[in-house]
């Protein structure tokens, strides 16, 4: 498939999900397949190769080769949910392996980090979001065997230069891997840029509807950590189910018009907004004035993505109130759908939150501008009242 696909663009092989058919009845569409075990040859033999559903559900094949081929891997992997496929790449380290993350990350991944993650005897530093000189500090020669990064970073949305980080974790003999979730495929390749390990919590821009719970990483190559994180996988059933990888493939064919359409969108907020009163900042990485701007313009091609957060003048309950007001904006956790989202996010994340109590995150969808503009305009003004 690798060299069909070579001439063909991204927005083709997503619209087309590759152009496999199924291949029972040729149908343009897939089956769906909710068969978990395949019965064997007379001679013991399985002559379609699948065994059990635990890892040879043919739903899972078609959305994998379009990640893999996406973001330019040599294999990739389903998962039940964007944790589950991150938690398989942590738990290929080994008891006193040691771990470099960002100190502004996904909050529930962080939080496994610094519980379950240090009693199981990872050894794990946080370095502050765009300070590569802090990275190259907390790397302990011999001891880090993995660098793991999320840029644009939820919710500051702070960028950090892919290329170095796989620079940092070359010379340290540790594996990178980037938490892709925000940026999709189409946006960044950090395998490209690289990293050895991309990771996608599918759940978001991916499917794009709301609907699905899924994980996908995708590797560099299939080395021996690659086949520790597959064995996390297989032996640990953390697979979506038929009708979810179905969904998921569903979703993914318009993924390439849902992200222009969401970038387009937080574009035109983000410069709305931008120095408006009631608004102490806009945190956008396509703002010129964001602080990782030059770094996200050169590793993000084609947009900026659809997250962003709006800090509110007057605090926390300020931010509270702004978002009680708002009519569009649904107020709802999770990011990356068709319909918009507004979350105050440091009262979801606790104590230890790095997020600032007045931000806002938005998940920009793909309604109108406009009308995203205006509901905003009118949930600031009714601060006077
Ligand atoms: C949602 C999310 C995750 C976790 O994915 P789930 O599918 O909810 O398990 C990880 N990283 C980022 C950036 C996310 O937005």
């Amino acid at each position: 498939m690798t060299d069909k696909n070579k001439a063909i663009t991204p927005e083709t092989m997503l619209a087309q999900a590759l152009g496999a058919l199924d291949p029972a009845y040729r149908s343009v569409i897939p089956g769906i397949y909710p068969g978990t075990t395949y019965e064997r040859e007379a001679d013991g033999s399985y002559p379609t190769g699948r065994v059990y559903s635990r890892d040879h559900n043919p739903n899972y094949e078609q959305p994998e080769e379009l990640l893999r081929t996406l973001e330019g891997g040599a294999k990739a992997l389903l998962f039940s949910s964007g944790m589950s496929a991150a938690l398989a790449v942590v738990q290929a380290l080994r008891p006193g392996d040691h771990m470099i993350a960002p100190k502004v990350m996904y909050w529930s991944f962080r939080n496994w980090l610094l519980t379950v993650g240090k009693e199981w005897g990872l050894e794990i530093s946080f370095v502050p979001n765009g300070d590569i000189a802090a990275l190259e500090a907390a790397v302990i020669p011999g001891k880090t065997k993995l660098l793991w990064l999320e840029t644009p970073a939820n919710p500051t949305w702070v960028v950090d230069d892919i290329a170095e980080w796989a620079r940092v974790a070359k010379e340290a003999g540790a594996h990178l891997a980037v938490d892709n979730t925000v940026a999709t495929p189409l946006l960044t390749n950090p395998l490209k840029l690289g990293a050895d390990i991309v990771m996608h919590s599918a759940t978001k821009y991916l499917n794009g509807h709301t609907d699905v719970l899924a994980g996908a990483l995708i590797t560099a190559k299939e080395d021996d950590f690659w086949a520790r994180v597959r064995v996390n996988r297989n032996a640990g059933g953390a697979i979506p189910g038929p009708f979810e990888a179905w969904l998921l493939l569903r979703g993914m064919r318009t993924l390439h018009l849902r992200v222009a359409r969401a970038s387009e969108n937080a574009m035109a907020i983000a410069r709305h907004f931008d120095g408006a009163k009631g608004i102490r900042a806009v945190l956008y990485p396509g703002l010129e004035s964001h602080e990782g701007h030059k770094i996200a313009a050169r590793q993000m091609t084609g947009g900026f993505g659809g997250m962003m957060s709006l800090c509110i003048d007057g605090g926390a309950e300020a931010a509270m109130a702004v978002a009680a007001r708002l009519k569009l904006f649904k107020r709802a956790t999770s990011l990356g759908g068709i319909e918009s989202l507004v979350e105050h996010r440091a009262s979801i994340e606790g104590e230890g939150t790095p997020c600032p109590p007045d931000l806002l995150r938005l998940s920009i969808g793909i309604e109108s501008a406009d009308d995203l503009i205006n509901d905003i305009d009118q949930a600031l003004e009714g601060r006077k009242s």
